[in-house]
């Protein structure tokens, strides 16, 4: 399997804020980057080389890419699959489409963790009335209605109290194939990236505990306060989806721990995640070089977490506080280049570091 050299250019299907930190890590590598987005000026246009504004089914926009790249990668797993069969032929597509596959579809997901002797909470998929009216049955409530595709920060879903919301929820979240989920009485959220090469090397980064605000990424705190025992259970169960994943990339798999430290697995994203950017800072290898390293068949650095760290989302106009943010010189502030700040819009991030031996605080 032949690796690129710098000077190389990677391809990023994606134009967000997650393509922009690829391609700086990218940059950093020596590596040219080609943006494939829908957006002018996007995130991560602003920084990249080149970039491409076509749609993901455009046929010539996509050959022209395949054409102007030496290795192709993504930050969004919602890319269609059709773009991927079509690029691979091309260009190496690292990681593949049939990782997409499987990611794009919350039963299909849940399906291939549950075939690897890994648990997630109860679900039944549902596609029609009469069936959840089943499922509901089944699993009890509370329960949490999720649209199969295309469901992010909480949209798509509906959380089902009692059996009296069934229709509700069923309209609510637009009559659309579903899985319906036991709610899962958590103690914390977790969430492990786990990256593996070309060769099947695998470096994993530590668990880290994940807050939500309104459904959306508010604070990640590196490491998680949880015992070792289920620290190690957690690295092995992320090892263990990658590597039936046939993954080269990364994975991040976002999972609850039950107050008698029992671990499910909720989520898997095939690509950086929000919960890896204290990696940037926090790590010997962050999670978008490491994205780099293995999109360009090197060999990965080391995940090892060499500070503690919180990191914290800026949404929507958090990003005012900038200023009051470099006021603070032991913060480091991201900021994404999004022109305007939308209510729950991600504008940016800010990471503080901590000794190893100190409990990161907020
Ligand atoms: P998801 O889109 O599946 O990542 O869900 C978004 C958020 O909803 C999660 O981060 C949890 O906070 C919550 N959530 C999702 N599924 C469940 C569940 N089965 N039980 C309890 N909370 C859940």
């Amino acid at each position: 399997m032949t690796s690129l050299s710098p000077g190389q250019t990677i391809g990023i299907l994606g134009d967000g804020q997650l393509g922009r930190m690829m391609a700086i890590a990218a940059a950093e590598l020596g590596f040219k980057t080609h943006i494939y987005g829908q957006e002018e000026g996007s995130p991560a246009a602003q920084v990249a080389n080149t970039s491409t504004i076509a749609d993901y089914a455009d046929k010539e926009a996509l050959r022209r890419f395949a054409r102007a790249v030496d290795a192709v990668t993504l930050e969004f797993e919602n890319i269609p699959t059709k773009t991927l069969e079509f690029l691979e032929p091309l260009v190496p597509v690292r990681p593949g489409k049939k990782i997409l596959e499987i990611t794009q579809d919350r039963h299909l997901e849940k399906s291939f963790v549950n075939s690897l002797g890994v648990p997630t909470a109860p679900f039944a998929n549902v596609e029609s009335l009469e069936e959840l009216q089943k499922a509901v049955e089944r699993i009890g409530t509370p329960a949490i209605l999720k649209t199969r595709r295309d469901g992010y920060d909480g949209k798509g879903q509906f959380k089902i109290s009692s059996a009296t919301e069934i229709e509700q929820a069923w309209k609510e979240i637009g009559e659309k194939p579903a899985i319906l989920e036991g709610f899962v009485p958590f103690e914390l959220e977790i969430s492990v990236i786990v990256a593996r090469g070309v060769h099947g090397d695998i470096q994993a980064y530590d668990p880290v505990e994940n807050r939500h605000k309104n459904h959306i990424l508010d604070i990640t705190l590196a490491p998680a306060n949880i015992l070792s025992t289920v620290t190690n259970h957690a690295l092995g169960l992320a090892g263990k989806i990658a590597e039936n994943l046939d993954l080269v990339g990364l994975v991040a798999v976002e999972m609850f721990v039950a107050r008698d430290g029992d671990v499910l697995v909720n989520e898997l994203a095939p690509r950086p995640h929000n919960s890896g950017h204290w990696t940037i800072e926090g790590c010997t290898t962050s999670q978008f070089r490491q994205s780099i390293r293995a999109a360009a068949g090197l060999k990965l650095g080391s995940a090892q977490r060499h500070s503690n760290a919180v990191m914290r989302n800026l949404i929507g106009d958090d990003v005012d506080h900038w200023q009051d943010i470099l006021d603070h010189p032991d913060m480091s502030l991201h900021l994404y280049g999004k022109a305007e700040a939308r209510k729950g819009r991600k504008m940016g991030h800010v990471t503080r570091l901590f000794p190893l031996n100190t409990p990161p605080k907020i």
